[in-house]
């Protein structure tokens, strides 16, 4: 029996994955766990245990209580907020996922999800189609934290065994939980500015290409990827997935179809600075190739469901 532990919950990710893992699997066997409280409202019938990552005993202790099979592990910093504290974000994004690494390995879990970045590519990396090897040059402490991740999990995989896998995952648009600092974050705040505002201003620049992914097409890259065969999965460090590139003009193109007065500024900030070190575009032929990976939203029908449900939120809300 599958007891599936998703760590990081509360997040961007975690909400909408538990959310299918429920589904999948039933909710008494998904166990949510993070450092602060989950929307109830959202997920009202999960057990979850309040718990820091950074707690070796008490992640070991959840483990062993439920007999879990499976670890989502999602906590981390992110890299807007990870440059405004490098040294801690080092510590949150390494030392948490040492501790998942090592009470996977050493009780008896059968796969482990941790998630990498297109953010672990860097300025010297190829911008266009950014090939699944190349230059990893990372300048953001995030970006270094999420190579170093990489590495580490080929290394438990090759050393020890352990079933990890992971993805490289692009800026991820969704509407259920907000988004966690960062650099993509703009194409989620975009949407709910047009409906309440119905102008934007970006803190990326115009012409700032980037590769995006609607939170649905990510979840089931997640929950594939998981559940593929052993053998499928060549890449054990992590693996380019990709949907949709653009930049925020573009995006803006998009909402003026469905609200003509919308108006887009723009104001950069120092995120500009780590966009212009990641891919514009990403090449995912191998994840295609190994276990199936096919995305299924394009801009035009993830802004139509954003617009739709951001509006929706935000009629229940007043
Ligand atoms: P998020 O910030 O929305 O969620 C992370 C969650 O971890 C938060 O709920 C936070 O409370 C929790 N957390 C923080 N410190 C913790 C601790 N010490 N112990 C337990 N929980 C803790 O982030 P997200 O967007 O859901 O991202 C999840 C993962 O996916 C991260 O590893 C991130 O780097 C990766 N990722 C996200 C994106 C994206 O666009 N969202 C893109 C690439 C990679």
């Amino acid at each position: 029996m599958k007891k599936i532990f998703v760590i990081g919950a509360a997040g961007q990710i975690g909400t909408d994955l538990t959310l299918k893992l429920n589904e999948l699997f039933g909710v008494d066997n998904v166990i949510i766990a993070d450092i602060r409280e989950p929307n109830r409202e959202i997920v009202p019938n999960n057990v979850f245990e309040k718990l820091d990552v950074l707690d070796l005993e008490r992640v070991k202790e959840v483990v062993t209580r439920y007999k879990i099979t499976d670890i989502y592990h999602l906590a981390a910093i992110l890299s807007g907020n990870a440059e405004l504290n490098p040294r801690f974000a080092w510590h949150l994004n390494m030392d948490g996922f040492f501790n998942v690494l090592n009470v996977a390995k050493d009780n008896g879990v059968c796969k482990v999800f941790w998630p990498s970045s297109i953010a672990a590519f860097g300025p010297n990396s190829r911008k266009q189609n950014t090939p699944q090897f190349d230059v990893m040059n990372p300048n953001t402490v995030y970006g270094i934290s999420k190579v170093s991740g990489e590495l580490w999990a080929q290394y438990y995989f090759e050393k020890y065994g352990l079933d990890i896998r992971s993805l490289r995952y692009p800026g991820l648009i969704s509407y259920k939980a907000e988004a966690g600092g960062g650099t993509t974050d703009y194409a989620v705040e975009i949407f709910y500015d047009a409906i309440k505002k119905g102008s934007y201003t970006s803190f990326l620049d115009k012409g700032t290409t980037l590769p995006m992914m609607y939170m649905d097409d990510a979840i089931r890259a997640t929950i594939e990827l998981m559940e593929a065969d052993k053998e499928k999965i060549k890449i054990r460090t992590s693996y380019n997935v990709a949907a949709i590139s653009f930049a925020p003009e573009e995006l803006a193109a998009e909402i003026k179809k469905h609200i003509p007065d919308f108006e887009i500024n723009y104001k950069p900030d120092f995120r500009q600075k780590i966009a212009e070190s990641w891919p514009q575009s990403i090449d995912d032929s191998r994840a295609r190739s190994d276990w199936g990976w096919k995305h299924e939203y394009d801009l035009s029908k993830m802004t139509e469901v954003m617009l739709k449900e951001i509006e929706k939120k935000i009629k229940h809300k007043v």
